[in-house]
């Protein structure tokens, strides 16, 4: 055992649910992540993902790659069919399910490419049985189900059945099931969130149906709790900062970490910058206009950069954010605080958003995942505790969804 001794300080074992306050080598921290089943919800990924292009059985230039995960004992990671928000017709739609169908095979042909390494899980026993075997874990997310245009009859249970196990009802915009926390005024959006449409009540009633954990990040307020109180199981919010401690719309208010504690569900909060603190203005205005040199400001303009300059563009932006004041694990860690403070240990998670514009000093991709444990630990939280943050209640709303599914 490896302990580093303080003078005149005896030295507690680490037991679960002891808390831990004194000061622990990087050995010691590392002992305890690795006994801890860590689950990253929300994990996103580029075009040519598992190709050619982008090997993820590499250390690549992506913030989560096979080799980060292991490095950092991550064990788990939803990885994301995401669909930018685009107008509310056929067209559209039809677009935004290709770009979805292309998402969810790349996620496949990582998974396929190395069974060795790691499996798909689509329920909670999966995910420890995996664990169990000593591979990582794949799970699926959906960010935006506008995608499924108004065909959701057939494409809940689709995606159920290709082992999706969370859809979020809206992203930037508002679309056909309801309200965004970003509406875009100049498309039309309301200022108000106007709540649930039919067709997002019955989108909750299909998520419920077809065990997929309806997921509240990027809602808006409204109707995130009317999603919530209609919901017959626990909700999710994959990917949000908690709103008391920085004011912004992407963040849950108490009311809502409430309603979530109330509904059994859980709230990751997440390590993505402008969602913790205030940024120096400086960087904003130098993120900007690296990003409009790179054609970001444009709809699309991701998409059309090669893999190349998405590559530039990316050093370009680390070398910025090292020469500011950047968010920490810290300031992700008063947000975590803050969450069980109004809602329970039992209702909080952690998530990086990581290939999705994620990261703080600290924990900035999937090899530093023991830095955020770290930073646990030293505010007193146990092991047992930390276990839940980590992962313990993803697991135990999935099965809550599992158990109100129709079977
Ligand atoms: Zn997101």
């Amino acid at each position: 055992m490896l302990r580093k001794l303080i003078a005149g300080a005896a030295i507690a074992p680490f037991i679960a649910g002891a808390a831990l306050t004194q000061e622990l080598s990087e050995l010691e921290v590392r002992e305890i992540h690795d006994r801890i089943l860590t689950i990253d919800t929300h994990v996103d990924i580029p075009t040519g993902y598992a190709t050619h292009l982008i090997d993820p059985n590499t250390w690549t230039r992506l913030q989560v790659d096979l080799p980060k995960m292991r490095a950092g004992g991550l064990d788990a990671a939803f990885f994301i069919v995401y669909v930018q928000q685009r107008d509310l017709n056929e067209e559209g739609y039809a677009t935004a399910r290709a770009r979805a169908e292309e998402t969810y095979q790349a996620i496949m042909r990582m998974v396929r490419a190395n069974p060795e390494r790691i499996a798909l899980a689509t329920t909670a026993d999966e995910v420890e049985e995996i664990y169990e075997s000593g591979r990582l874990i794949a799970l699926i997310g959906i960010e935006n189900s506008y995608f499924m245009g108004e065909n959701i009859e057939e494409e809940v249970p689709l995606w159920a059945a290709r082992g999706a196990r969370y859809a979020s009802i809206t992203h930037f915009r508002n679309n056909q099931f309801g309200g965004s926390s970003n509406p875009d005024l100049s498309a039309g959006d309301p200022m108000e969130d106007p709540g649930l449409t039919d067709l997002g009540r019955r989108l909750v009633e299909l998520l419920n149906d077809h065990g997929i954990m309806v997921d509240i990040s990027h809602v808006g307020p409204q109707t995130s709790l009317e999603a919530i109180q209609m919901s017959r199981a626990p909700v999710i919010a994959s990917h949000s900062g908690a709103r008391a401690v920085y004011d912004h719309p992407r963040n849950l208010t108490d009311e809502l970490l409430e309603a979530l504690r109330d509904n059994g569900g859980v709230a990751q909060i997440v390590a993505f910058r402008s969602y913790l603190r205030d940024i120096d203005p400086g960087l904003t205005a130098a993120i900007a206009e690296l990003r409009s040199e790179a054609g970001l400001d444009q709809p699309g303009g991701w998409e059309r950069m090669t893999p190349e300059d998405r590559a530039a563009y990316q050093e370009r932006l680390r070398a910025l954010r090292a020469e500011y004041p950047d968010a920490t694990v810290a300031d992700m860690a008063d947000h975590i605080d803050h969450a069980v403070r109004v809602a329970g240990i039992d209702h909080v998670g952690i998530v990086s958003d990581f290939d999705g514009g994620g990261g703080v000093r600290g924990w900035d991709d999937a090899s530093e995942t023991p830095n955020v444990t770290a930073e646990l630990l030293r505010r007193g939280y146990s092991e047992e505790d930390i276990a839940k943050l980590w992962g313990g209640n993803v697991l135990r709303v999935m099965r809550g969804v599992e158990a109100a599914a129709v079977r």
